[in-house]
């Protein structure tokens, strides 16, 4: 196992929970001899301090797995940690939800792992390539653990690809189950929606979102609304079965908007949709929304669900200038409510919201803070990092 030396104030933040080491924060030289994925850590009096994921090609180079005791990491260990996690998460089965997250990285013991479920699928999308070797018996425990159909992989953008013989693994793989179709179908909030598990962003469906959505639905009775940044049609769905009076979807991706049909008619079979009641806006958010505004027209409830506009804390003013802009321009739309959200971690909740209200503002409309949201209970937060969801419901006008 690798041994790494850090600094004593990093020994205390990773005593207090947060769970990494970045390659220029390791004090020794490690030497490069063979493929390690484990590493150990021991505190300035060489006691025992964390075990975790060792990835030596990665910035990220170390992930607590287990803190304060050694430990064995092996199926009884990953077995704990998937029982833990499936039992805050029973609820969701309940309420007729059958996609949701099943594990949220480090925040809920496996650091750099994201397990969601779609009915009888899986996906496994790791973020470092430290999990190669236990892949087999993660596999195993999945399909004991949740009957699954089939396993699929998906691979974060910069993964390295290190560790032999594991190095083949590649993104949409199939570990479990035949591959005859990527299209699944599960359940949310007893609403039904078709995922593409190999091809779709994140994993195939933002479930991140579905709080939010639920909000969605209570409100959009007799509204008109404006979905900008629909993506496969989550918020829309709601909103038609909580009886909104139309809906009009933004985005840039014609392949989203095509599955968003799909899950238009999934959802609503045998019932038409005439231009008046649906219809869809091919192209950029910006563009369009600015579009709508010389048009005059106004939407009772305008949703603005972005991708993360900063990838990194460097596109952090950028992604703010950016928020504002967006806030202002969805508002100048906006007749009743105003829904924005930011998935962006290294834009700060207040951050966010000050430049909504900014932007807001810079166009000389009122509003009023109607609610605010966060993380849904199978996305647990257990580090400030690893916060990155939040949204605001506003009104809008007099
Ligand atoms: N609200 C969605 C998730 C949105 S994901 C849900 O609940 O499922 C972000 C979406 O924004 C993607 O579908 C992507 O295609 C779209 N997008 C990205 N940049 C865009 C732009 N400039 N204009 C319009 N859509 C854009």
């Amino acid at each position: 196992m690798i041994k790494i030396q850090i600094s004593k104030t990093l020994q205390g933040k990773i005593r207090k929970g947060y769970p990494w080491v970045f390659k220029y924060q390791v004090q020794n030289r490690i030497l490069e001899s063979q493929p390690e994925n484990l590493g150990v850590i021991y505190d300035h009096n060489n006691r025992f301090l964390a075990l975790g994921l060792w990835d030596p090609d990665a910035d990220l180079c170390f992930r607590v797995l287990n803190l304060g005791k050694p430990r064995e990491i092996n199926t009884g260990f990953f077995l704990e940690r998937l029982q833990s996690a499936k039992i805050i998460r029973e609820e969701l089965e309940h309420q007729g939800t059958t996609g949701y997250r099943v594990i949220n990285g480090e925040n809920d013991g496996l650091p750099g792992l994201v397990l969601d479920r779609y009915e009888d699928t899986l996906v496994l999308k790791l973020y470092t390539a430290s999990w190669f070797p236990f892949l087999d018996e993660l596999c195993e425990l999945f399909q004991k653990e949740f009957k699954s159909r089939q396993v699929v992989l998906r691979l974060a953008r910069n993964i390295s690809k290190s560790f032999g013989v594991h190095s083949a693994y590649r993104d949409g793989q199939i570990l479990v189950g035949d591959g005859n179709s990527s299209w699944v179908q599960f359940k949310e909030n007893r609403l039904k929606f078709l995922v593409d598990v190999v091809e779709g962003q994140k994993t195939g469906f933002f479930l991140d979102q579905r709080d939010n959505r639920l909000k969605i639905r209570e409100m959009a009775k007799d509204r008109s609304v404006l979905n900008v940044f629909s993506y496969s049609g989550g918020f829309s769905v709601y909103a038609l079965a909580g009886g909104c009076r139309s809906v009009v979807e933004v985005d840039s991706n014609p392949f989203a908007l095509e599955t968003s049909l799909r899950n238009l008619k999934l959802n609503f079979p045998g019932k038409s949709f005439p231009a008046q009641n649906f219809s869809q806006k091919e192209g950029d958010a910006f563009q369009i929304l600015a579009g709508l505004k010389s048009e005059k027209q106004f939407f009772d409830l305008v949703i603005l669900d972005p991708p993360a506009f900063a990838r990194n804390k460097k596109h952090k003013a950028q992604a703010l200038v950016a928020y504002a802009k967006l806030a202002k321009a969805g508002a100048e739309v906006a007749s009743g409510i105003l829904f924005a959200a930011s998935c962006s971690a290294h834009v700060p909740e207040n951050d966010f919201y000050d430049a909504v209200y900014r932007g807001i503002g810079s166009a000389g409309i009122k509003y009023e803070e109607i609610a605010r949201t966060g993380h849904a209970l199978d996305h647990p937060v257990t580090f400030a990092e690893a916060f990155y969801l939040k949204s605001a419901y506003l009104k809008i006008g007099p």
